[in-house]
């Protein structure tokens, strides 16, 4: 081992122009072991950067991202476009950039990427994300060939106050109805998000933007909400209630009675109400309970911190190769999809090739199943397929484990305002 010491001598300075007098300083020894670990903290310190870990739900991928400490919090923009929407699973993708490349934890080398699968979104993109858990991690942009540049995927982050900030939608033209801008419309400051209708600094779209010309169009027993991911190797349908659809019994999600204030024997729907079916008590409902979660299960197998679901009979999914109801729990699964296991008895069900979140479900419900709203078609029925879905407005899911609690407290403000009485 080598000791080091440094002395640092600060001379006296007269800066006569000011008429100021610097006192000599005190010498400054430093004096320590040297070894690999103290020279990259020493370094650290003296960094303009703030570095923050960053990992997906089952930790196979784990690093560190720098931000340049002096333009925290870092603005950034929620993307709305198809890609993000079908590659995600989500309303809105949430990239925030990085200075350099993505770090090895304990060292300053960049991660080795072969870890994460790749999908090429785009000529000069490509989107990374875990093979196990299916969470996104970074985005690289190769448009300059020898300077390429990274995001990283918010909900991926270990801290985001005071790092990242909410900053303005984008590309709001692609969901046709505006799909989450109108619901989380402020900052955490209570400021009004652009709406761009494409890049930053393109056109702005009001409130209550929406081009379908089938809006007012009575739903109809023969219609079909399609659903695909990115890549399409995922693909199915949603069909209008039925009388099998009130069939299966279901305790309530957190959504609708919150898990840390209700009793249990609340929870559990002893009434047996058919909570997903909607207008609730109808004779004939005609759509189904959606509504946005943020809990860390979500945040960290999907790399973003809203994660909007569907709550949909499996009766009511169809597999277009069967044409019959979508099955996850045998042999016949829906042809594409890949399992992972969030926690016993939990199953999320993803793309293996985009990484887009297709289902979630559990033993205990295995007939009502989450879907990720981001998938639907949004061509004719925009992304929050209002003709289909009648959104939650009082409550974000598990919105007490929020890591970007503000944003979600705005949301759920958003949600609120929107909602008509
Ligand atoms: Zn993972
Ligand atoms: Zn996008
Ligand atoms: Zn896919």
């Amino acid at each position: 081992m080598i000791s080091l010491e440094l002395h640092y001598f600060l001379s006296s300075t007269r800066l006569d122009a000011y008429k100021v007098v610097v006192q000599p300083s005190l010498p400054f020894i430093f004096n320590t072991q040297y070894s690999p670990t103290h020279h990259t903290e020493f370094h650290r310190a003296m960094s303009p950067y703030t570095y923050i870990n960053a990992s997906c739900h089952c930790e196979l991928n784990t690093f560190r991202v720098a931000f340049p400490t002096e333009s925290l919090p870092i603005s950034s923009d929620l993307c709305h476009c198809d890609t993000c929407r079908h590659s995600s699973g989500q309303l809105v993708v949430y990239h925030v950039n990085i200075h350099g490349r993505p770090l090895e934890l304990h060292s300053d080398d960049p991660i080795d990427l072969s870890d994460m699968t790749q999908y090429k979104s785009g000529p000069h993109t490509t989107r990374y994300f875990c093979p196990i858990c299916s969470a996104h991690l970074l985005w690289e942009n190769k448009e300059k060939e020898d300077a390429p540049y990274y995001c990283v995927a918010a909900g991926s982050l270990e801290r985001v106050d005071g790092i990242v900030n909410v900053d303005y939608h984008i590309f709001v033209e692609d969901t046709k109805d505006g799909g989450l801008s109108e619901h989380l419309k402020t900052d955490a400051e209570g400021k009004e998000l652009a709406r761009y209708a494409k890049a930053k600094d393109s056109e702005t779209l009001p409130l209550g933007w929406n081009v379908l010309e089938q809006t007012a169009k009575p739903p109809s027993d023969d219609e079909k909400l399609h659903a695909y991911c990115a890549c399409k190797a995922i693909q199915f349908s949603i069909t209008r209630p039925n009388e099998d659809s009130s069939l299966p019994y279901a305790a309530y999600p957190d959504l609708l009675k919150p898990y840390d204030v209700t009793h249990l024997s609340k929870v559990h729907n002893s009434d047996n109400e058919k909570w997903w079916l909607r207008p609730v008590h109808a004779e004939k409902p005609t759509k189904y309970l959606a509504g946005h979660c943020a809990c860390r299960s979500c945040r960290l197998t999907s790399g973003f911190p809203i994660q909007s679901w569907a709550f949909v009979p499996r009766t009511n999914l169809i597999d277009p190769h069967t044409g019959t109801s979508v099955e996850l729990d045998d042999g016949n699964r829906l042809k594409g999809l890949k399992q992972y296991i969030s926690s016993p008895g939990r199953y999320r069900e993803f793309c293996p090739t985009c990484g887009a979140t297709v289902f979630w479900w559990n033993v205990s419900r295995p007939d009502i199943i989450d879907v990720s709203v981001g998938l639907v078609d949004q061509e004719k029925e925009g992304a929050r397929a209002e003709r289909w879905l009648d959104w939650h407005k009082e409550r974000v899911s598990f919105e007490e484990m929020a890591l970007a609690r503000q944003t979600i407290q705005a949301l759920e403000e958003g949600l609120k305002a929107s909602a008509t009485p």
